[in-house]
């Protein structure tokens, strides 16, 4: 999971182990949300994962694919949101097989200047982006969403916390309209699911690697430079957790 942090220059970075090489800036991302092919056979469950490119979502989209769901990635495009990170989600995304894609953009979303908040908090990020899944999976009647926080997230972020997505999951559910024609049960609504939300970052590491995932391609770090900065707290946790 990304914090958005102010862009600074850092100081010199140590050997990294799990640096990515450089590559160069992702071109421009167009925002993309066009319906799903309707007439496709629905013989799997269908599963939309929020894809950033991280190490999580990238478990996460494996798991998916592991489960035998039928995968879609969505990914929010927002402001300060690091370059290496669409870099690596491209690159991840070949890897699995090129799932069907949905990039949008929230343009307006920024970190708080509260005094209040830690930096680079972000108030009611993942309300947000998962009232937006919640949105598209609804509207095409995608089964489950997925989301790969992971254990350590929810320690630090109470929006991460696996009682809050929890809850979140059951509040969406509870306020989704029911049509005659398509059923009354709770089966229609999709849900929230986090398989990875009991996992430390080392274990999360340990099973995308069990799932093939290519989990060194992914991106960790808070800054959006050419390569990880080696001293936000995600770069400085990536070595143990790959270790
Ligand atoms: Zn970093």
């Amino acid at each position: 999971v990304t914090v958005l942090a102010p862009n600074r220059t850092p100081e010199p970075a140590p050997a990294h182990p799990a640096a990515l090489p450089i590559r160069p800036p992702a071109g421009p991302l167009e925002p993309s949300f066009r319906p799903a092919d309707r007439n496709r056979g629905r013989d799997r469950p269908r599963a939309l994962v929020l894809f950033s490119g991280g190490v999580d979502s990238t478990v996460a989209l494996w798991w998916a694919q592991a489960e035998g769901f039928d995968t879609a990635a969505l990914t929010f495009q927002y402001p300060g949101r690091p370059r290496g990170e669409e870099n690596a989600a491209r690159v991840l995304l070949r890897a699995a097989g090129n799932p069907r894609r949905i990039v949008l953009d929230l343009p307006f979303l920024r970190e708080s200047d509260s005094p209040a908040h830690p930096p680079g908090y972000v108030p009611a990020r993942n309300p947000l982006f998962y009232a937006i899944a919640f949105h598209v999976a609804a509207s095409e009647g995608i089964e489950a969403i997925v989301g790969g926080h992971n254990a350590e997230d929810g320690e630090r972020f109470p929006d991460a916390h696996r009682a809050f997505l929890d809850e979140l999951g059951r509040v969406l559910a509870g306020g989704l309209a029911r049509g005659v024609a398509r059923g009354t049960g709770p089966r229609d609504a999709p849900y929230l699911t986090f398989p990875l939300v009991a996992l430390s970052k080392r274990e999360v590491v340990a099973r995308g690697k069990r799932l093939g995932a290519p989990v060194e391609q992914a991106w960790s770090c808070y800054e959006d430079l050419d390569e990880p900065c080696g001293q936000c707290p995600a770069c400085k946790s990536l070595p143990a957790a790959f270790a």
